[in-house]
């Protein structure tokens, strides 16, 4: 599932094909993503339209419109959103299609369709943005994701500190994998309470959770010519992992072996050497 070094390196590998190109005309398919297709929004608000940029907010991509709309994509679990040439084949489960007025097409294709494509129109955009940002966690770039804001977002919180990682109202676009390395790397039992985590803690994950992150958007950025290939499909990256999928296999710090256990129903990986549980 994409999380948020995956949609990072999609908007990168988009920006320098979508700004300034008009929408000429917008296709879509007759199957229901996670959302119904908003037909009669995307040919006022989309279609005729110029791109004038590309955001990302937690494991959004918010397509903005020179006149204010816009047009959010979330990537779900199969989802990838890539520009071809107007003349390359189609793909089965592409579902929306926004031809650019150079001969290109951005094509969004989702095979288990969990994906969600939304229009928030000019005169309501400002305000629904604002609705949606407020419903997403703090953002692991910003100045917001510091030792003391996560020592206090974690205040009276009893549940397993992976489980508050992975939680999206409090803190966007950390998923599964990401989390077991950043526990991993910050020496942190993934199990442990989170009001149990001193400052200092806190400040290591923080840290550990920048640096993961970036490192990941960086070893995607190797990809993002792949988006003109042939097949245009954004390549997704191999990870250099050191828990997450390795139970058994050396703990790159301390040659423990990595254990897997089960937690909030999610595989977890961690190192019984270097993370030790506290309770
Ligand atoms: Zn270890």
């Amino acid at each position: 599932m994409p999380e948020l070094p995956e949609v990072e390196v999609t908007r990168l590998g988009l920006l320098p094909h979508l700004p300034g190109r008009r929408v000429v005309s917008v296709r879509w398919s007759n199957r229901r993503l996670r959302l119904p297709m908003p037909r009669g929004l995307l040919r006022e608000w989309i279609r005729g339209h110029t791109i004038d940029t590309i955001d990302r907010r937690a494991k959004y991509l918010l397509i903005r419109m020179r006149h204010g709309s816009v047009l959010l994509v979330h990537l779900g679990m199969t989802g990838r959103l890539g520009i071809f040439a107007g003349d390359a084949p189609k793909q089965r489960h592409d579902h929306l299609c926004l031809a650019l007025d150079n001969g290109m097409e951005l094509r969004f294709n989702d095979s288990r369709r969990f994906g969600s494509i939304t229009v928030w129109p000019g005169d309501h955009a400002a305000r629904l943005e604002k609705e949606f940002s407020a419903r997403q966690g703090i953002e692991p770039f910003s100045d917001a994701f510091t030792g003391d804001h996560l020592l206090a977002l974690a205040r009276r919180r009893r549940q397993p500190v992976k489980t508050l990682l992975m939680h999206s109202g409090i803190i966007a676009g950390i998923g599964n994998i990401y989390a077991n390395e950043i526990l991993h790397a910050a020496a942190i039992h993934p199990a442990t309470p989170a009001d149990r985590l001193d400052l200092r803690q806190w400040q290591c994950l923080a840290r550990a959770g920048r640096r993961i992150l970036a490192d990941a958007i960086r070893a995607g950025g190797s990809t993002i010519s792949d988006y003109l290939n042939a097949s245009g499909a954004p390549g997704y990256f191999q990870l250099r992992l050191c828990v997450y999928g390795r139970k058994g296999d050396p703990c790159p710090t301390c040659g423990t072996p990595i254990r897997r256990t089960m937690l909030g129903g999610r595989a977890t990986f961690f190192c019984p050497g270097c993370q030790h549980r506290e309770d």
